[in-house]
């Protein structure tokens, strides 16, 4: 019965959309710029980094990618996202996370203006997102979640939405977004210290699964007909693969699929609609700063 939630798709119709507000906006004067600050050498980063600027470069959106030392201090870091603050051709900044462990993220998140927070991390937006004021910015996974729901037809109004997860990344803005006047659904959100969490997600409708833990997951934990979105991204070992591992997500798909009504696949579920929904912020920002 399931019915596969193609995030490839919707995130080329996302970026479809955004070329169609780039070319407004470029008619009025504004190149969308994003900054993106890279410190060390993390590899997965890296990779983030790379796709997240090629992105704007596809898209004529103007670019800019700071790369620090792994022994980058936090006055650097700092002194960097002052300058983008005051850059007129960049309207939204990111930094990458995790930095090296001498970098305070929370206080770097904090430095950058809320108006080009695209990321949607600063404390401006946490709190416009749960006051439901539309001039903020909503962090890209979750807003992408929304948009999968949305474009799959799932009903979440009066839904039962289970989130697990409760990070500042994902489940918290989740539930925010569930629970809100364009969401409607009634919301549990489960973590590491939920009590029977098969129990808390067979009642859900809805089951948002953002853990970080390898096809945790089970067919038993899920109601015949619900609808199931899996933000998790896990490697895991696989002497088969090229690379010697594959991506799978926090939920075991094999054995969840046939009892859903929609699900998305890992990858292609939700990993593709993050950086589309990062451009459709940076064009929000643009247009929000003329
Ligand atoms: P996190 O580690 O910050 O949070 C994990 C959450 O899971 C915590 O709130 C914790 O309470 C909960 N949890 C841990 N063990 C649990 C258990 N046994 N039972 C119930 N809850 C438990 O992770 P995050 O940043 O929210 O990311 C979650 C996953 O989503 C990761 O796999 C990450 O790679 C992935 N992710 C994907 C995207 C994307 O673009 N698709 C974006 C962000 C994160």
């Amino acid at each position: 019965m399931s019915n596969i939630i193609d995030g490839k798709s919707v995130a080329e119709q996302v970026l479809a959309e955004c070329s169609e507000e780039i070319a407004a906006l470029k008619n009025v004067g504004i190149t969308p710029g994003l900054a993106v600050v890279l410190v060390g050498e993390d590899p997965a980063s890296k990779v983030y980094v790379g796709s997240k600027v090629r992105k704007c470069a596809e898209l004529g959106l103007h670019s800019r990618k700071i790369e620090l030392p792994v022994d980058a201090t936090q006055a650097e870091v700092l002194a960097v996202v002052e300058e983008l603050n005051h850059d007129p051709q960049i309207h939204g900044i990111l930094v990458q996370s995790p930095p090296p462990p001498q970098i305070d993220e929370e206080a770097i998140v904090r430095a950058i203006d809320p108006a080009k927070d695209v990321d949607g991390f600063h404390p401006t937006n946490v709190a416009k997102l749960a006051l439901e004021d539309g001039s903020g910015f909503v962090p890209c996974t979750p807003a992408g979640c929304m948009r999968l729901l949305k474009e799959a037809g799932v009903e979440t109004s009066g839904a039962e939405a289970v989130v697990i997860g409760r990070s500042m990344i994902v489940g918290k803005p989740m539930a925010l977004l569930l629970m809100s006047k364009e969401g409607n659904a009634t919301v549990t959100v489960a973590h590491s210290r939920t009590k029977d969490l098969a129990a808390v997600c067979r009642r859900a409708d809805i089951i948002v699964a953002a853990i970080g833990r390898p096809e945790f997951v089970t067919a038993d934990m899920v109601k015949e007909g619900a609808a199931v979105i899996d933000v998790g991204i896990n490697r895991v070992d696989d002497a088969t693969a090229k690379r010697g591992y594959r991506l799978v997500g926090d939920v075991a798909y094999a054995e969840v699929a046939p009892k859903c009504s929609a699900i998305t696949p890992v990858p292609g579920g939700v990993g593709p609609m993050t950086i589309a929904m990062l451009i459709a912020n940076t064009i929000k920002a643009a247009r929000q700063s003329g």
